[in-house]
């Protein structure tokens, strides 16, 4: 197929993103749009998103323009996280959903994520295809009578709250207090409210839309949450959690405001479905923290690493279950966790209600359960190269000796130690990661494969 031979120009791993009337205009939505509707049919019906960002109402505007001209019929949730588009999707078996969201990045920046019929995001080769559809002008401008309709329907967001306060025992919080911080992002209008359907009591921070962000940046850095942290130590809530600008992912501070590593959240959030689920599988890239296999194994879990990036999480996960496997959980270790039982996409909606029920089931302060963890060390560094390639076939003969898995640049496992070196797929640049619960081990492994790839570098 000629198509196997093009790359993506515009999208990247998680949809396209673009400073706001620089490369992210209405007119370059508008050719999304077109593109994507005509690739799913005149007569469909599609959902639209978007974040709280400034250019927000202009983008979905275009997309709304775009997928009526070619024959779409669109209904407009408003501001809503990723996820509950994605869920929105699913539930109103729509043919697929435009989210208008630039994520983590800083509030000049907007974006597009195009969601497919089954709630995932658009994969590699559609992608290819929707970007080749719109720079070779190949969608079809419906005839006048053949326009798609549009409606509004910024309620439905209701029923995603229903989704996720349906997945835990009723009244699960009574008695706990949380603390949220959406960020002034779409999270503002559910977090806080499934937190108070499970009967948590909710104290919140930034929980006005405001794309201006004027608490914080939408990336939920240690820094920018230090008044989550303050804020959750003077209300005595069990943690607090945050959203990044489109709440797929949640990031945590625990009852005495300590900034929770993503690797940690995803361990302990495991924990909870593992111990309901003995013997099943968690899903997972090659660059996650053992922890995560380390709290598996406590339950007779066992982890199932794939490429890095979360659609490809998702979708392995719905290939394990095609074949009867009991997949358990899925996610990444930057707070982007995805449940099989609700639905196939990271939700940060839904770890922060999976964090009350680890809170509320173990009956224990978060940062004792951290405590309980094993420790692990892990090292990580970047550096320019572009022999990044080469460096991947030096090491793997240099560790031939080692069991290597090979699907996302090189997982090397040496002893109690494993290392990751990786090329990284869009700058000239290697990542290695090493890691192990002896300190010793992980640095030595790090000396070992930087004094072997320093002549590669620049
Ligand atoms: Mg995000």
């Amino acid at each position: 197929m000629a198509l196997e031979k093009l790359e993506k120009k515009y999208f990247g791993t998680n949809g396209v993103r673009g400073v706001t009337g620089v490369d992210m205009t209405p007119v370059f939505a508008l050719g999304i749009a077109e593109s994507f509707g005509t690739m799913i049919g005149a007569g469909k019906t599609v959902g639209i998103g978007r974040d709280t960002r400034t250019s927000g109402p202009s983008l979905s505007a275009a997309v709304r323009a775009g997928l009526t001209a070619v024959g779409c019929n669109v209904i407009d949730f408003g501001v809503v996280p990723t996820p509950c588009l994605q869920y929105l999707v699913l539930y109103h078996k729509l043919a697929g959903g435009v989210m208008i969201t630039a994520s983590h990045n800083p509030p000049e920046y907007n974006g597009i994520k195009i969601i497919e019929a089954d709630g995932t995001e658009m994969g590699d080769e559609r992608t290819i295809e929707l970007e080749q559809t719109m720079i070779n002008k190949k969608y079809v401008v419906a005839d006048w009578d053949k326009v798609g309709t549009a409606s509004d329907n910024p309620e439905s967001r209701k029923l995603y709250i229903d989704a996720i306060v349906n997945q835990f025992p009723k009244e699960i919080g009574k008695g706990i207090t949380v603390c949220v911080d959406p960020g002034n992002g779409p999270a503002a209008a559910t977090t806080p409210e499934i937190f108070r359907r499970l009967g948590c009591t909710v104290h919140t921070i930034n929980s006005e839309f405001n794309g201006h962000f004027p608490g914080r940046l939408p990336e939920p850095t240690a820094e920018g949450l230090a008044n989550l942290s303050a804020l959750v130590q003077s209300t005595g809530a069990a943690f607090g959690v945050a959203h990044d600008g489109d709440a797929d992912r949640a990031i945590f501070v625990d009852e005495k405001g300590t900034f929770m590593d993503g690797n940690i959240t995803f361990a302990l959030l495991a924990s909870y479905f593992c111990e309901q689920k003995k013997g099943g599988i968690i899903v997972t890239p090659v660059s996650t923290s053992g922890i995560v296999e380390a709290v598996g194994k406590k339950s007779d879990c066992s982890t199932n690493y794939t490429v890095v990036g979360s659609i490809y999480v998702a979708r392995t996960m719905r290939e394990l279950i095609s074949e009867d496997k009991p997949v358990v959980i899925g996610g990444e270790g930057n707070g982007g966790v995805i449940y099989p039982k609700h639905q196939f996409c990271r939700d940060g909606g839904m770890s922060a209600a999976t964090m009350l029920g680890v809170v509320a089931t173990k009956k224990k302060p978060l940062s004792e359960l951290i405590d309980e963890l094993p420790k692990f060390t892990m090292y990580q560094v970047k550096h320019k190269t572009s022999r990044a390639k080469e460096i991947v076939k030096h090491m793997k003969e240099f560790f031939k000796d080692c069991p290597i898995d090979d699907r996302d640049g090189i997982r090397i496992t040496k002893g109690g130690a494993w290392a990751l070196i990786r090329p990284s797929g869009t700058e000239p640049l290697v990542r290695v990661y090493t890691e192990s619960q002896n300190s010793a081990e992980a640095k030595e492994m790090l000396d070992t494969i930087m004094n072997e790839i320093t002549p590669f570098l620049e």
